[in-house]
């Protein structure tokens, strides 16, 4: 079957996604607590205005605002009879962008966790979370999109059926967990165990990696740790890094992201020189900083991975856990005795992020 994505993946060496949906919907009126899915149908021009800003400042991908799309989350907002409704919407709008550009633009339905935690721990049995992941991932696919893009995930359990779900559509799958806790997921899956996941799976996965988190230099350093994982068993996954812009600070009871724009440009190239093929923003990342790494990227050759010092120099620190990686220990316990997190709101994205503010 000729996929977009597919074609894209096998024609170039990068291909640039977007950057935030939610923290860039925020500056255009979404308020704290509010389902950004409703959005789909309540201010489809807002969203679709979003979407031709990445598209304009060169993102090859685009995600779907449908994030919060499964019955669980949207629960949360008495939504959950509304699945196929916001979820075709997302799919629709951001098609209708693609289509109406002239460069290719692959369109990723995007799904995040369920908020729920798996039994016995907590009441979420595989067939519920499948069923839930399937039903979205059907709606998105009748709405247009390319490609099925998990993202965000922590728990492996999670990721898997998530995975299996959206797999039955027979599109494309993409999975990404985020790296944010010493070097690892909240629920403790590292970057060596994400990468092994994709052996585990019925069909193997297009593409993995990592998004969201701490700040660039963590989800370089996963991926330079995914790189090694995927080595030492033989495997080739295309690998994904879709990192906040800079690290998250507490401002004025505000979170905000103080990376610039040449902080992730200078980030992009980090990730393809770390083997990322997909690359992008989360949290933060506004048009103005895609068009940075549009730029960074445009003809860039990846080149030998950042050194350590390279890493925390240009983008910020790295965590104990993902150091005892980056050293070649890349066991579950792996700098987790000494670890501790890299605080949150505690280190700039870099001295030059510092500067710029
Ligand atoms: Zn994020």
């Amino acid at each position: 079957m000729d996929n977009l994505f597919s074609r894209l993946l096998n024609e170039r060496a990068f291909l640039l996604a977007d950057g935030a949906l939610g923290t860039n919907l925020f500056s255009m009126g979404l308020e704290t607590g509010d389902a950004p899915e409703l959005w789909n149908i309540d201010y489809p021009e807002r969203i679709a205005t979003l979407c031709q800003q990445f598209i304009d400042a060169g993102s090859d991908i685009l995600l779907t605002n449908s994030f919060g799309g499964t019955r669980y989350r949207l629960k949360l907002h008495r939504a959950e009879g509304r699945v196929r409704e916001l979820n075709h919407a997302a799919a629709q709008i951001v098609r209708q962008r693609a289509d109406a550009c002239e460069r290719d633009i692959v369109v990723a339905g995007s799904m995040g966790p369920t908020g729920e935690i798996f039994e016995p721990a907590g009441t979420l049995t595989y067939d519920d979370a499948f069923a839930a992941f399937k039903e979205q991932a059907e709606a998105l696919k009748a709405g247009g999109v390319d490609v099925l893009w998990i993202e965000t995930l922590s728990d492996s359990k999670e990721a898997k059926v998530a995975y299996e779900a959206a797999a039955t559509t027979g599109l494309p799958v993409i999975y990404s967990m985020s790296i944010d806790t010493n070097g690892r997921t909240m629920m403790g899956v590292t970057p060596a165990e994400l990468v092994q996941l994709g052996t585990e799976l019925q069909t193997a996965p297009d593409a993995c990696g990592t998004n969201c988190g701490i700040g660039a230099s963590e989800v370089v350093a996963a991926i330079i740790n995914m790189k090694t994982a995927a080595e030492q068993h033989q495997l080739k996954p295309v690998l994904v890094a879709k990192a906040n812009c800079g690290i998250p600070e507490y401002v004025d009871g505000k979170i905000v992201y103080s990376g610039t724009p040449e902080l992730m440009a200078q980030y992009a190239r980090m990730a393809a020189d770390a083997g990322a093929r997909i690359i992008g923003g989360c949290c933060g990342t506004t048009p103005a900083h895609i068009a940075a790494m549009a730029n960074a990227l445009n003809g860039y050759r990846a080149g030998d991975k950042p050194s350590l010092e390279t890493l925390e120099r240009v983008l910020g620190k790295v965590s104990t856990g993902a150091k005892a990686q980056l050293g070649g220990d890349l066991s579950i316990a792996g700098g987790a005795l000494n670890g501790g997190t890299v605080r949150r709101g505690t280190r700039r994205g870099s001295r030059k992020a510092q500067s710029a503010n």
